[in-house]
């Protein structure tokens, strides 16, 4: 069939807004590329992603690339990224971010990134991390190597779950654990996430790397939400 009678069959939207993109629009429209809310957290000396970790674990940088809110722009990528398959928009926040993290290579001797790992019940139901094309995307541009290998999310029993609440918490804190080798020693790990709420799971998560001998980590997530 014809490309353009399949466009007008099946019009794509932008997974922004909703609204028709243009022949030469793709994934998000240019109103909503214009309209992105940016966090510029990479200017930043101090931010408020970085802000909520201080006092509770030593991140060498933290960086959220947009700002999320209710019904706006951020809320409907995300979700249509999480929950409906669409990949292509972490591919897309990746590019379109990597250019404000050129400076990176110089200031900081980066080794890894490393997503988030997702639940392995809901790494089966969903069959994709929803964050894995955003880090591909980074890993390509910034040329540093992708590892979704070292950090594993502890799967709870049954048993676990029956357990009161403070023992639950306490079980929390290995939640995360890491497959390690003495290759990891020493390594600066860039740990990335989607959204971030209370800074709880990337508090476990960044423990968890912190116990591989002289390790660094650093964190950037694609939105930051207020808790
Ligand atoms: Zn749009």
């Amino acid at each position: 069939m014809h490309k353009n009678l399949l466009k007008l069959l099946f019009p794509s939207l932008c997974y922004g807004c909703n609204e028709l993109l243009l022949n030469n629009e793709k994934i998000i429209c240019s109103s909503c590329i214009h309209h992105l809310p940016y966090t510029h957290h990479h200017l930043l000396e101090q931010n408020d992603t970085l802000n909520k970790f201080y006092g509770i674990v030593d991140l060498e940088f933290a960086y959220s690339m947009l700002y999320f809110h209710k019904e706006g722009i951020v809320q409907n990528l995300i979700h249509q990224l999480k929950y409906k398959g669409k990949q292509e928009i972490g591919t897309f926040l990746g590019l379109n971010y990597a250019p404000s993290l050129q400076h990176l290579k110089e200031k900081y001797q980066i080794d890894e990134i490393i997503p988030v790992p997702l639940h392995p019940k809901r790494l089966k139901e969903r069959n994709y991390n929803q964050v894995e094309t955003f880090c591909i995307s980074l890993s390509n541009e910034l040329s540093i190597p992708y590892n979704n290998a070292l950090l594993f999310r502890n799967e709870y029993s049954k048993t676990q779950t029956k357990k009161n609440k403070i023992e639950r918490q306490t079980n929390s804190k290995n939640l995360f654990e890491v497959r390690n080798s003495t290759e990891s020693n020493g390594k600066h790990f860039l740990l990335i996430d989607d959204v971030i709420t209370t800074g709880a799971t990337i508090e476990a998560c960044t423990k968890a790397l912190l116990k591989i001998p002289n390790a660094k980590v650093s964190v950037i997530t694609l939105a930051y939400t207020q808790s």
